[in-house]
């Protein structure tokens, strides 16, 4: 096997399960090799005229237990080793909450910032373009991801279906509500995030009014969870995006923050909110922290410094291996990502399956399905936590390498 094909980021997240479960060579390699991998460059015409490269990627981790899932980012840091690892953490999100489906990822290396929309929407259209003879329904099924969102699923959507030459609206996932998207899709993530804080907060004995909350990035995911838990009647203290921080301990009221930022397009000099730096919003003396902006964010530098009791993983690999090990000494309760925003993944099947049928639902039943997801998700954790006896990570990672590795199995791929 080829040593590029490998997930290096994958070995170090493994190996304790790995152990726990006595996996040979074979299981391991399933774990860490990506079934398919697509390295893409495309032309792009400018609206200068000027003609530009684009890279993009695609990784098709695994399809054991169904069509591959994942969203596609736009990120000027966006390389083909972080879409590996989060096409993984994608098989085992998808196999954590039961969906039946297997994990990708995708990314273009771009700061979308410094495109106009016209150019975005060339950029997006070149995307499937490259990946249409690998994706589809029932193959890989793209959905938003960091800087994408429904108005860039919508284009990808038109160019998908025009080269199928037919309405396939389940071929992309997080389109606008107009466009066959699904009611809640917009805030999903966020909204499952909060049913699995409400879980175990009820388990802590967090009450909403007692229990303060800082929230790092304020994009899709940080300003929608921050807005359901002050509407819930949880104190958030503080929220921060990539240019600057606020914070009050009394509280702030998300909603006006959220006009604040609409209206002046940052959220400094929020009236009666003190100005605060991320790391500072990070190491703040809070109940519950929820990173919601990108990875590594938690390292063995501020690990020490995390005053947190609870750190729900909004973002996709906030907190690096190392800072896991101590922040888990300081005893504090960790709900790892790929519980804690696969909200988000779990509404996009809703939304393929309503594409599937035709037959689409009101916001409340995508509601009440989603809290069953994700309750049902949790109480299966406690259950591997009692019977492996180790911290939630590891269970969650063991409860989804049981599964993909049982349906390889029945495939005949493993003995
Ligand atoms: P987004 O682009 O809408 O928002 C990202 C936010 O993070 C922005 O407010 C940005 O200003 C902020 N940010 C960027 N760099 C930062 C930094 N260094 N410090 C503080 N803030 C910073 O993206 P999103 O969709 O909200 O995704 C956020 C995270 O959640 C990502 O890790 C993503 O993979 C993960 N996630 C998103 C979804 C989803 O449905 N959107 C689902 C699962 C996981």
């Amino acid at each position: 096997m080829e040593k590029d094909n490998v997930c290096i980021n994958c070995y170090n997240q493994v190996d304790k399960v790995a152990k726990i479960l006595k996996l040979g060579q074979a299981e391991l390699d399933i774990l860490t090799i990506p079934k398919r991998i697509f390295t893409f460059s495309y032309p792009v015409r400018l609206d200068s005229g000027d003609i530009r490269y684009f890279t993009g990627y695609r990784v098709q981790f695994n399809d054991a237990r169904g069509p591959t899932k994942g969203g596609i980012r736009f990120h000027p840091e966006v390389n083909l080793e972080e879409i590996k690892t989060l096409a993984f953490l994608m098989t085992l999100k998808c196999a954590v909450v039961n969906l039946p489906y297997g994990g990708a990822k995708g990314g273009i290396t771009i700061n979308p910032g410094k495109f106009s929309e016209a150019e975005l929407e060339r950029i997006s259209r070149g995307y499937i373009r490259e990946t249409y003879n690998f994706i589809g329904p029932s193959i890989d099924i793209p959905a938003p991801d960091v800087n994408t969102d429904a108005k860039i699923m919508a284009w990808m959507l038109d160019e998908y279906e025009k080269l199928e030459g037919r309405h396939t609206p389940s071929a992309i996932t997080g389109k606008p509500i107009a466009l066959l998207g699904s009611k809640a899709r917009d805030f999903s993530t966020s909204m499952g995030g909060a049913y699995v804080l409400q879980e175990f907060a009820e388990t802590l004995g967090m009450k909403p009014k007692n229990t303060s909350v800082a929230v790092q990035g304020f994009g899709n995911v940080g300003m929608n969870i921050a807005r359901i838990l002050n509407e819930w009647g949880y104190k958030v203290i503080a929220v921060s995006d990539s240019k600057s921080g606020i914070y009050n301990p009394k509280g702030l009221n998300i909603k006006e923050v959220i006009a604040h930022k609409e209206k002046t397009g940052r959220l400094a000099k929020f009236k009666g909110a003190k100005e605060i730096s991320n790391e500072e919003l990070l190491e703040l003396k809070t109940d519950v922290l929820v990173p919601a902006a990108l990875e590594d964010q938690i390292t063995k530098k501020n690990a020490g410094k995390i005053k947190a009791k609870l750190i729900l993983e909004m973002a996709n690999r906030p907190i690096t291996p190392e800072a896991d090990e101590i922040l888990l000494d300081k005893h504090i309760f960790i709900v790892p990502d790929i519980l804690a925003n696969a909200g988000g993944v779990v509404v996009s099947y809703f939304e393929w399956v309503q594409n599937s049928q035709n037959y689409y639902w009101s916001e409340k039943v995508v509601l009440e399905r989603l809290k069953t997801y994700m309750t049902d998700a949790v109480k299966e954790l406690s259950k591997v936590c009692t019977d492996f006896k180790c911290d939630m990570r590891a269970s969650l990672y063991i409860n989804a390498v049981k599964k993909i590795l049982e349906a390889e199995r029945l495939r005949g791929n493993l003995k």
